[in-house]
């Protein structure tokens, strides 16, 4: 049989951080055994449905390279697969179980059902439905029906049966099926709830496993009662941990902070996202931390995923990221960058477009170990890309470095003019060494020619030192800034 998970969201108009480990566990888990992946939309709570999100849904599992197998982008014979066009096929099976009195019709009003419940809480009784309209008589049916009175469908919930699952992350459940509810299963606009339509859902999609929060686990009972009433084979179902901030609350399924868009707006790469998520909740069994895909897909094990919740750490991701961010070959990452910046700062994107690929792949390279995502790159590249702005004084000026007066900053920077001007150069380390030998010449110390060098040429309080300053840029441009700086300083 082929395996085949699912990943089951709600539109509700974001893709969670935490939904995403939940589609990379799916994703793993079914690659893993030359299984299928599908996506499926759960969109019957019509409250909470926002537009776009499947599309955008869509794109961000592209973008992660986990393209369903199968759902709204691609029909295998299942679908459909958004829930509020497959009303028809709830319809018919809602009608099954009726027929085979697995099910029935409750009449009751909002107002009964609020009354009862406030009755059981004052008594501190477990809020359950009393089976009010379990056992209306075919004819009491009929006539509430003909009066058009609204109905939901409940499942009649056997009383003497025992509730069990055991599943892949060890969680063991085992309850008496008469502390389960006669849950709804039709609404009365006709909808059906979550419940039923991921049980039938489920069932017609053929999946063979499904792999979701651990939040569903009380539902999980009631699903399973759902199948035996129809005498369908219930799949592995298994619950991963929930994600938790480093603060230790819960991360809300509402919480803009959480929303995979976020994250890739402040640049982070998608190869650090999945390798960080990967090993939120499964242990490796290893003391390695870096893995592709492919490796993940090759080494993910369900059974070696924990119950516990798992922290969510900004600073674990950054420090993912940074290994990505050095270890990616200069034009690959270079391709990334570009991708990044026609998403997300067209602007820049079309700055940087009027300087040639090798000096922008220059300073990318030598920027990369400097920052932790894309995002932070525009604001310490200015000196780089933006016309020639003038150190402040009190920049430039530092008497612990003897460098108190304008007459102390031209001497040095005569000193970097000449190197620049005379001697030849090809890499960072040709520079130093020039450098040394000037300075040590000019019987200076190297902060003192250094500095104001560095402080010339890209007039910002942080910036790369002043080699990698001068390779980046080059002799003329350096030369070019230092000579504007000495022209100034002379008016
Ligand atoms: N629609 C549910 C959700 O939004 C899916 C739960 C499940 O995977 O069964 O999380």
């Amino acid at each position: 049989m082929t395996i085949k998970t699912r990943f089951a969201p709600s539109p509700t108009g974001y893709l969670h951080i935490g939904s995403l480990r939940t589609v990379l566990y799916n994703y793993l888990y079914a690659k893993q055994k030359w299984g299928k992946f599908m996506l499926r939309v759960e969109d019957t709570d019509r409250t909470r449905l926002v537009e776009d999100s499947i599309d955008n849904m869509l794109k961000i599992l592209e973008k992660f390279g986990m393209t369903p197998d199968e759902g709204p982008n691609k029909d295998w014979g299942n679908g459909p697969y958004i829930q509020s066009e497959r009303l028809e096929i709830y319809h018919k099976y809602i009608k099954e179980l009726i027929e085979k009195d697995k099910a029935y019709y409750c009449f009751c009003t909002p107002e009964r059902l609020t009354e009862l419940r406030e009755e059981q809480q004052t008594l501190k009784l477990p809020t359950k439905y009393d089976g009010h309209c379990r056992f209306l008589s075919e004819e009491e049916i009929k006539e509430k029906l003909d009066a058009k009175i609204p109905y939901t469908v409940r499942l009649k919930v056997p009383k003497d049966e025992i509730v069990e699952f055991v599943d892949a992350v060890k969680w063991k459940i085992s309850i008496p099926s008469k502390d389960v509810d006669d849950q709804v299963l039709l609404k009365t606009d006709g909808f059906p709830t979550y419940h039923f339509a991921v049980v039938v859902d489920d069932y017609l999609m053929k999946v063979t496993d499904i792999i979701r929060w651990d939040e569903w686990i009380p539902s999980t009972p009631k699903h399973v009662l759902i199948y035996r009433a129809f005498g369908w084979e219930i799949p592995n179902i298994s619950h991963i941990p929930p994600l938790i901030w480093a603060n230790k609350k819960k991360l809300s399924k509402r919480d803009w902070d959480v929303a995979v868009e976020q994250y890739l707006e402040k640049g982070y790469l998608i190869e650090a996202i999945i390798n960080y998520l990967a090993l939120l909740g499964w242990n490796p069994k290893t003391t390695e931390e870096f893995f592709s895909m492919s490796e993940l897909i090759e080494r993910f094990d369900l059974e070696a995923v924990h119950k516990a919740g798992a922290f969510f750490d900004v600073e674990r991701l950054d420090f993912f990221n940074a290994h990505y961010l050095k270890n990616t070959e200069i034009w690959e990452l270079y391709e990334k960058f570009k991708n990044y910046l026609r998403e997300y700062d067209n602007d820049f994107l079309e700055k940087i477009s009027n300087y040639s690929d090798e000096y922008n792949k220059k300073i990318l390279s030598e920027l990369s170990t400097k920052i932790k995502k894309f995002g932070e790159y525009k604001e310490i590249t200015t000196y780089f890309y933006w016309e020639y702005s003038f150190p402040t004084d009190d920049l430039i000026l530092n008497p612990k470095m003897k460098l108190e007066n304008r007459e102390d900053v031209e001497k040095a920077l005569n000193i970097s003019l000449d190197i620049l001007e005379n001697e030849k150069f090809k890499s960072i380390d040709d520079l130093k060494n020039l450098f040394i030998v000037k300075i040590k010449e000019a019987e200076m110390k190297n902060g003192q020619v250094l500095w104001p060098t560095r402080c010339a040429l890209s007039w910002e309080k942080f910036s790369p030192w002043a080699f990698e300053m001068i390779f980046i840029l080059w002799k003329e441009e350096s030369i070019s800034r230092i000579k504007q700086y000495l022209k100034k300083k002379q008016l």
